[in-house]
């Protein structure tokens, strides 16, 4: 059994508190990136063979940046706001305070198996928190860095590496977390809310699902074809914002795949860049579903090297799981749409995406298509890039999750605000205090 008890204590001693302190240990993170950045990219090279490149633009690069966005605001969101106070409640003052929740549990997932643990991480931290980290053993080469640079905060961190179907429950079993910030997938997601829910342990579930891309047909063609490849091939499909399928207006259906085409063998023609599928299991799931359409492009498969092309699929049958399951895989289905209300239609089958990917240039159906889908964050004319930007509150919303971070919302996840009031000596109306009777007009002129 793992012995946790130092890291409540160590919150508990109030040494996690203070803005130095805090700032201090943000900038002995970014060192220890920084000292282990090429073992951290060997590490994302064994899992999943991700380029130098790909590593630190979609990694280390991004965490990094995040510790220097909120060492810049850190100090702003940690001061105590002044908030108004009601007719009712004068002459007092209102405040609310950043509380930190105390010993936090963060479960990270495989696909970008370095930042998905240290982002929320990096924000548990800055917010006060001493923090147990579980990566996921389905990228044991990550986990182990993870481990070896985070032994260097041991009053802070511990990192617990396993079985996910069993380390966690046990975690939970044994000990009190203050919160639980699970980054995965929906059924495991479900599982954990379970567990926290008995001891009720607020959570936040950062989830997956499909994520639609939608191409009106008045489009910038490169563009819409350069943006949705990157998007959905970058780390071969296995992000969970990447545009699951695309749905294509009938008028520019042929010249965008046919400029899709050209940028797919522009940009991996040769398998150059791209990642690994992660693992056996998953890659005989995804070359199963190249049988439910035809295929345009791509399908090329290879088992010795967890190989599968960028694939577009195109699709007549959308009863098939390639249109039900999150593919989460280098294969881009293709649905042609004419109408607005059909193409919500197919959307509103799997509901509340995670993200929402919208190619118009006409600001009036840009604003139809915002209000017509609940969805967790997304790009207009773009892919994915919404992730990258810290004053995006990023999360899902219904089935793609729960509760947000990034920035100031990672900040606020991991904080409680506490709403005080104080109130000076200097009056004390009796109308405020028993007996109550004859007092009804003062109560109905103030509580209106
Ligand atoms: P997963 O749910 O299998 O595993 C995530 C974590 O949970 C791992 O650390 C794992 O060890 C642990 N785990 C596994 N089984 C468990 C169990 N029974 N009880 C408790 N913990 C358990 O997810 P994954 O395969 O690592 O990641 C892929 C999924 O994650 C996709 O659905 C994807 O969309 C989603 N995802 C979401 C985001 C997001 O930001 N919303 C980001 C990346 C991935």
């Amino acid at each position: 059994m793992h012995d946790l008890l130092p890291l409540r204590q160590y919150f508990d001693s109030g040494a996690t508190r203070p803005y130095e302190s805090r700032r201090r240990l943000l900038l002995r993170l970014r060192q220890l990136i920084l000292d282990h950045e090429a073992e951290i990219s060997a590490a994302l090279y064994t899992d999943l063979r991700k380029s130098p490149e790909e590593a630190y633009g979609t990694e280390i690069g991004l965490v990094l940046s995040e510790i220097s966005y909120c060492l810049k605001h850190l100090k702003s969101w940690m001061r105590p706001r002044r908030l108004s106070t009601n007719l009712l409640n004068w002459p007092s003052s209102s405040i609310l305070y950043r509380d930190p929740l105390g010993v936090v549990l963060v479960i990270a997932p495989w696909n970008y198996p370095f930042q998905l643990a240290l982002l929320p991480l990096m924000s548990a931290l800055a917010a006060g928190n001493t923090v147990v980290l579980k990566p996921s053993e389905l990228a044991p080469a990550t986990a182990a860095v993870i481990e070896k640079i985070l032994a260097g905060l041991d009053s802070e961190v511990r990192v617990i590496n396993g079985e996910g179907s069993v380390v966690v429950p046990e975690l939970i079993h044994s000990f009190h977390f203050d919160h639980i910030f699970f980054t995965g997938s929906v059924g495991v997601g479900r599982s954990i809310y379970q567990l926290a829910a008995e001891r009720l342990i607020p959570v936040t579930l950062e989830l997956g699902g499909k994520s639609p891309v939608v191409v009106e047909p008045d489009a910038d063609l490169a563009t819409t074809a350069r943006r949705i490849v990157t998007g959905k091939f970058i780390n071969a499909g296995q992000t969970c914002i990447a545009p699951d399928y695309l749905l294509v207006h009938a008028e520019l259906k042929a010249p965008l795949l046919a400029k899709m085409k050209e940028t797919i063998a522009l940009f991996y023609g040769q398998g150059q860049e791209l990642a690994k599928i992660i693992n056996e299991k998953r890659w005989e799931v995804l070359v199963s579903y190249l049988q439910q359409g035809t295929i345009l492009c791509g399908g090329e498969h290879d088992r010795s090297r967890l190989f599968i092309a960028p694939t577009l699929i195109e699709m007549t049958d959308l009863e098939v799981s390639l249109m039900k399951d999150e593919i989460f895989g280098p294969i881009l289905p293709v649905v042609t749409y004419r109408t607005m209300e059909e193409a919500l239609a197919i959307i509103r089958k799997n509901p509340n995406p995670l993200a929402f990917y919208l190619f118009t240039r006409d600001r009036s159906r840009q604003k139809a298509w915002m209000e017509a889908l609940p969805f967790g964050g997304g790009c207009i004319n773009n892919t994915d890039w919404h992730f990258t930007n810290p004053s995006l509150p990023f999360g899902g919303v219904g089935n793609s999750g729960m509760g947000a971070y990034h920035g100031k919302s990672g900040f606020d996840t991991f904080t409680h605000g506490k709403s005080v009031m104080r109130t000076p000596i200097w009056l004390d109306l009796d109308i405020k205090y028993p007996p109550f009777k004859g007092k009804m007009k003062w109560f109905k002129l103030f509580m209106r």
